[in-house]
């Protein structure tokens, strides 16, 4: 597809604005098969920047990396009862092989806690083996019928946490301090403010205790569950005989607790971010984090900006600096297209930094610096680059940040509402709504079914409103918990 069509706008049309924005930003481009989707290099280039940055916070909170198959005998599946009823419509099957009838047919994995856990049922013995902390990164698959590029698809790549403990309690404080790292990786390299808390009973991970989520708001108003985090109790330790002695001597089953996040938070970051123009990417995140534009009109003068943007990049990118941060640059030395045009290219694609170097420039040894965040435009010298970059860069993810945050807050209701008055808002420009519930799932049931709104969790003390409401904003009765409704993805 070529640059030079204007975006569908967000107002126009938000959902046709991420599907174009998503195609013609080069992150990803379906696939012959319904459903699934490629991941194409700006996109892949952003997943492995999340994985590093995760996979660090994972390995500091003692986490190790482990491989499990992608087949799964379809008996494993059926051993947790809940677990089964949840995933079994979701379940790729695979009946043949080596063009023979399977004797017992193989799944492909929907998430792997069954064949997990019965490995790990060989491995314990006592509470000296405990815990286990394990990661996986891999893909998995889940039958969808409703798709969408990174949100969801049929095939995701994720991580998977999955770990088991001597108690309750120690499982219930992973749970929750994973829960606290996909925050901190949320706010802090995706820009992407979360509202943490606890899942209803309805919502909660199939054969899981109690399940957390991070609900962040997207552009239209609608919630995005950015990551899970649970603690499945003795549940899949009983049905995989996951026991172990304790230390007064005892037989014990262990508790589990399993975490992911998936390529779906690529979908975040666009829906978060991305305007008008194109992508916004996160300083942090970006493949690419200055593009350098060399401007000319001689052959000559074109020598000499190509050879110093050029020379500018590697330095900057250089890994022979230890002494100082590498800037991740390109350099678009494309012979045949004009400046405006490799503008709105790198604009598009959400490169948070461009800089233009024209001979002028040159001469002075300067160049133009441009933010994609704010446009704002200036000129820097070219040896205060290496100082200056990462102070600008951190200043663009922090602003980043404080935007969306700002637009999250924009878009909270705090004060109470009508239910006529909430369906108002859920049918039109949606938000995040704050208001009491009595407990009863018939009542969420009913919200659903009228309004298209969930419960995206019982939110976290910090998120809870000063003063908590007191009744049902459905039935006037006594609230039970102060809960968080949206419409989402
Ligand atoms: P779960 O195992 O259902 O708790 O899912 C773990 C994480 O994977 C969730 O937080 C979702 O963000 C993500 N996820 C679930 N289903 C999909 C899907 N079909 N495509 C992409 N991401 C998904």
């Amino acid at each position: 597809m070529s640059d030079d069509k204007k975006l569908t706008s967000r107002a126009e049309n938000f959902s046709d604005w991420y599907n174009e924005l998503v195609l013609r930003s080069e992150l990803a481009d379906y696939s012959p098969v319904r459903g699934c989707m490629v991941i194409r290099p700006h996109g892949y280039g952003i997943w492995e920047r999340m994985q590093r940055a995760l996979d660090d916070m994972f390995k500091a909170t003692g986490h190790v990396n482990a491989y499990f198959p992608l087949f799964i005998p379809e008996s494993f599946l059926s051993k947790e009862a809940e677990h089964v009823e949840g995933f079994a419509p979701e379940c790729a099957v695979v009946t043949h092989g080596g063009g023979k009838l399977l004797e017992e047919r193989l799944v492909v994995r929907p998430t792997s806690e069954t064949i997990i856990y019965s490995m790990f049922a060989k491995w314990v013995q006592s509470y000296r083996d405990l815990p286990l902390l394990y990661n996986q990164w891999a893909n998995v698959v889940r039958w969808e019928m409703r798709t969408r590029l990174f949100l969801r698809t049929m095939e995701f790549l994720w991580q998977e946490g999955h770990t088991a403990h001597a108690t309750h309690d120690e499982a219930e404080e992973e749970t929750r301090r994973m829960l606290g790292v996909y925050r901190e990786f949320m706010e802090g390299h995706m820009a992407m403010p979360v509202v943490t808390g606890q899942k209803t009973d309805s919502e909660k991970f199939a054969g899981a205790l109690r399940t957390y989520a991070c609900e962040a708001l997207m552009q239209d108003n609608k919630a995005l569950q950015a990551g899970t985090s649970h603690n499945l109790g003795q549940n899949f330790a009983k049905a995989f005989d996951l026991t172990f002695q304790n230390e007064a001597g005892q037989q014990d089953f262990a508790w589990n607790t399993s975490w992911g996040v998936s390529t779906r938070m690529i979908g975040g970051l666009v829906m978060t971010h991305g305007d008008d123009a194109g992508l916004r990417l996160p300083p942090k995140l970006t493949p690419i984090q200055m593009v350098i534009v060399p401007i000319w009109k001689s052959d000559e003068e074109r020598a000499a900006t190509i050879e110093a943007a050029k020379r500018i990049a590697e330095e900057l990118g250089s890994f022979k600096r230890p002494d100082h941060e590498r800037i991740r640059c390109h350099v678009d030395d494309r012979i045949g297209i004009k400046p405006g045009a490799k503008y709105y290219h790198w604009e598009l694609r959400g490169i948070p930094l461009r800089m233009e170097i024209g001979p002028r420039d040159l001469a002075q040894s300067s160049g133009m610096l441009v933010r994609r965040d704010t446009r704002e435009k200036r000129p820097i010298a070219l040896d205060a680059l290496r100082t200056e970059l990462p102070v600008i860069l951190d200043q663009i993810q922090a602003d980043m940040f404080a935007a969306a945050k700002a637009r999250l807050e924009a878009n909270s209701i705090r004060e109470p509402i009508s239910y006529d008055k909430f369906k108002e808002i859920m049918d039109g420009p949606g938000a995040f709504v704050y208001a009491g519930w009595n407990g009863d799932p018939a009542v969420e049931a009913r919200v659903k079914e009228e309004t298209k709104a969930t419960i995206r969790c019982i939110p976290d003390p910090e998120f809870r409103s000063p003063v908590a409401p007191t009744t049902c904003m459905v039935t006037g009765e006594p609230a039970k918990y102060e809960v968080l409704w949206a419409r989402s993805y």
